[in-house]
């Protein structure tokens, strides 16, 4: 079963959730990144959250990324998504491996560190939004919810969670719920969110025990009478391609690509978020040297 993500609203048009099933995106993603189970772990969750603010967006020219920079081990990682909530993922570090926290949890905040979100919305006009707030945990989550109401004052329930089989290092269950109160919801609205997510299982649980992402939307605001808006299937894309590669090794200049031809002769370039790896031989690499000349 594929990755899928739906969005809904209360029938009194008072709160927008937002439920993505990611299991198959993250598994895809471990094994792209050959990551460890901890290092998964972060990874899965900023899979969701991309996801999700991927399909928040207005069109499909727009882009957003998500990045989680800290001091801790795995230094960064970077979601990039597109409106249909698809999503490419990097981290700078996959191999982390650290004990349990004090709670016997997956210590992503531990490997995280302290540090900041960054999201930056590219939506076609000439500068992008970029927000920034400063890490609250770097269990990503509630550094998320910090970031939506310290850079865009909209309160949100975020929820991200990635289930790991110890064991054998695979992803038993991976996702994401996101719940706002649309503009001028009243107190009310506030306190039955509230009262709704009192005792939430964790979606990586309620997905482990074969609820679907509607089972979890309604289970999650069951204060409420939740309208499914829409329901699409998400996956892992790239959009690298031989020309974006060369235009990277062309940006290297005409020095360090004779270098280059001169000790290897050849160069093996690698995309950073799907690990394509692109070749170019000695009679590639003249030919960018050479183009170089002509400019
Ligand atoms: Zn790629």
């Amino acid at each position: 079963m594929g990755s899928k993500i739906i969005s809904g609203i209360t029938s009194d048009k008072s709160v927008r959730i937002y439920v993505v099933d990611s299991t198959e995106m993250v598994e895809q993603a471990r094994m792209i990144h050959k990551a460890t189970p901890l290092s998964t772990a972060a990874l899965g969750r900023v899979i969701s959250a991309t996801s999700i603010m991927g399909r928040m967006l207005k069109s499909e020219k727009e882009s957003l990324t998500i990045q989680v920079k800290g001091n801790g081990e795995i230094r960064s990682i970077i979601g990039v998504g597109n409106a249909e909530g698809n999503v490419k993922v990097y981290i700078s570090n996959p191999d982390v491996v650290r004990p349990a926290n004090a709670q016997g949890k997956i210590d992503v905040g531990g490997a995280i560190g302290e540090g900041h979100l960054i999201v930056i919305k590219d939506l076609g006009m000439k500068e992008p939004f970029i927000g920034r707030s400063e890490l609250v945990s770097g269990e990503i989550a509630e550094d998320l919810a910090a970031y939506y109401m310290q850079s865009e004052q909209q309160p949100s329930v975020v929820s991200l969670g990635v289930l790991m089989d110890q064991e054998i290092g695979g992803v038993v269950a991976a996702g994401g719920i996101i719940i706002q109160p649309l503009p001028f919801a009243d107190d009310d609205v506030i306190d039955k969110i509230e009262r709704s997510i009192m005792g939430l299982p964790a979606i990586s649980t309620l997905i482990s025990e074969g609820n679907s992402v509607e089972d979890i939307a309604r289970i999650a605001l069951k204060e409420f009478e939740v309208e499914i808006i829409s329901e699409k299937p998400v996956a892992l894309y790239c959009d690298c391609s031989r020309e974006r590669v060369e235009k990277a090794l062309i940006s290297l200049g005409k020095n360090e690509l004779t270098d280059m031809l001169e000790t290897d002769g050849h160069a093996e370039l690698s995309c950073h978020f799907c690990n394509k790896k692109y070749q170019f031989d000695t009679e590639n690499l003249k030919n960018l040297i050479s183009s170089l000349d002509e400019k």
